[in-house]
């Protein structure tokens, strides 16, 4: 094996081949810098992988750009593009077990309740839904019924071009599964950059690429950090979108970049402090059951989790003692490829420790902690935190943790908890429990929020847009929704008045 590949043997016993270096016009290509990952169940380095600069952004970009003018790509027709993004599909059903496995090490995520069992079966899915949209984005015919017999007009959806990717930690291998899918669909081109936390499944699209005979330079991926390899995709010239998911923060400086280099497109998909609601006609233990998920799920880093509780007063101390009860039954704290742990280590030190100071917030706001601790290392685990009357003006209530923190507060009357819900910078997620139909339609109408779930929590659905609102993004990504933000539309007059011969 040479040295752009590595073993990784999991603790199931399996060795991997681990690509290492940057996948640009189908070859894996060396950089003279590398940088470590680390595996936080354990602390310790799973390997180095070749790190871009701004030059292999170029190098990227190039190829990204001379793909969508080749005629191998350009000249394929939607049916043809379907028949390669089936294939993709294929080859991550097949091998989700092995991704599934790099995404556990290198993040931490249970392998056998998330990451093989969701994260996987998301991703594949994505390629499948998307190879049969490649073909049906027709466009439109304005016809002289409507602008007069001298004139027709067609509008034809064309592909953005070459565009760029950005992904954060939390669901590395299914984020890009969620730009990459739609963009090649539409017959655009891609440059990817995974997260510098998680850099190792983003590199199997590489050997999917390959095997999968996407033509050179159609899917690109480079390895590297924000402040260099993201912004200089953000600030090239020949990059007519960036697909981003990640902190709000980090959007916004993108949204500037990207306007002020080539006002390129960009989606965002940010952060969220979802609101929880419960009111006291629901099914209590439906609402505790999917609480839990809503908030623990991939150890609370999770954008669209409910990270602020609303219960009504009437309920509230019957929900906290369930919700408690079925956190400390629930919450198996394990390293994640223990077939029941459902709460692996948190992804890294920095979050452990972001972690950390906000329990120290909670407690020094006056916020009761009546559940959670963190455990002795190696590794970066930790019991759920609840913590129970909590004030809206606390830190816990208004920004985003992305860990397994929760803050719980009552609230009387529904004009009062939709006002609270709202009170946010973000507009990602809500969720609302009632079994009084017409209420829950109306306060799902009036919740700031992308998304809403009613009597249910978290529901990700290739089918259906996802995406926020206010602080929480720009944009949306699958469905048939998605498509539209890879192509833009061209209208071409026709003038029927040109005489005949
Ligand atoms: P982050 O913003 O720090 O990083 C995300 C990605 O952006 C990384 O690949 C990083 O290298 C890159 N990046 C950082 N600075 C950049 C810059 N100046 N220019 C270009 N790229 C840059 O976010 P994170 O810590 O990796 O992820 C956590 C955040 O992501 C949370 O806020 C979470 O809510 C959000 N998130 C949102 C969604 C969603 O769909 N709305 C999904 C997952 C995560």
């Amino acid at each position: 094996m040479s040295d752009l590949f590595t073993t990784i043997t999991t603790p199931l016993g399996e060795d991997l081949e681990q690509p290492l270096g940057l996948f640009i016009n189908n070859e894996w290509v060396k950089t003279d810098k590398t940088f470590e990952t680390i595996n936080p169940s354990t602390e310790k380095v799973i390997c180095s992988i070749y790190q871009a600069n701004e030059s292999h952004v170029d190098l990227a970009v190039k190829a990204a750009n001379d793909a969508f003018k080749s005629s191998e790509w350009s000249d394929l027709t939607g049916s043809e593009r379907g028949e390669i993004l089936y294939k993709m599909y294929e080859i991550i059903k097949r091998d989700a077990s092995k991704i599934a496995s790099i995404e556990s090490i290198d993040n931490g995520k249970p392998y056998h309740n998330e990451c093989l069992n969701g994260d996987l079966v998301e991703s594949y899915e994505v390629f499948k839904y998307y190879a049969g949209w490649s073909d049906k984005k027709t466009g439109q015919l304005i016809g002289s019924q409507v602008l007069g017999k001298n004139k027709i007009c067609y509008v034809e959806p064309i592909p953005l071009g070459a565009i760029g990717g950005i992904v954060p930690w939390n669901f590395p291998f299914m984020m890009m599964a969620w730009k990459i899918a739609p963009a090649l669909a539409t017959g655009c081109t891609v440059v990817m950059k995974s997260s510098e936390i998680t850099p190792l499944s983003a590199l199997w699209y590489g050997k999917i690429a390959l095997e999968a005979g996407l033509p050179k330079g159609v899917l690109n991926i480079v390895s590297g950090f924000g402040k260099d390899v993201g912004s200089s995709m953000v600030n090239h010239p020949k990059l007519s979108k960036i697909a981003f998911t990640g902190s709000t923060a980090t959007g916004q400086k993108i949204m500037e970049s990207a306007g002020s280099s080539n006002l390129k497109k960009v989606t965002l998909e940010c952060g969220g402090k979802s609101p929880f609601i419960v009111f006291d006609d629901c099914d209590l233990d439906l609402a505790v059951e999917w609480a839990f998920g809503g908030i623990f799920y991939n150890k609370g880093e999770v954008c669209t989790s409910t990270s602020r509780f609303f219960i009504q007063d009437s309920i509230y101390d019957k929900f906290i003692e369930k919700f408690k009860n079925l956190t400390n039954e629930t919450a198996i704290v394990s390293e994640p490829f223990n077939e029941k742990c459902t709460i692996g280590p948190l992804v890294s030190k920095l979050q452990y420790d972001k972690v950390k100071s906000y329990v120290e917030i909670g407690q020094n706001e006056g916020a009761k902690l009546i559940s959670g601790e963190f455990l002795d290392g190696p590794g970066y685990f930790c019991k759920p935190f609840i913590f129970i009357d909590c004030k809206d003006e606390m830190r816990i209530m208004k920004e985003e943790i992305f860990g397994p923190v929760v803050a719980i507060t009552k609230f009387n009357n529904v004009e009062e908890v939709i006002e609270r819900a709202n009170d946010t910078t973000y507009g990602l997620a809500a969720a609302l429990f009632s079994n009084n139909i017409t209420k829950a339609h109306k306060v799902a109408s009036k919740l700031e929020a992308g998304m809403v779930f009613i009597n249910s929590n978290g529901d990700s659905d290739i089918h259906v847009p996802f995406g926020g609102s206010k602080m929480s993004g720009i944009g949306r990504e699958l469905g048939s929704y998605a498509l539209d933000l890879f192509t833009e539309n061209k209208a071409v007059h026709i003038n029927m008045t040109v005489p005949f011969k």
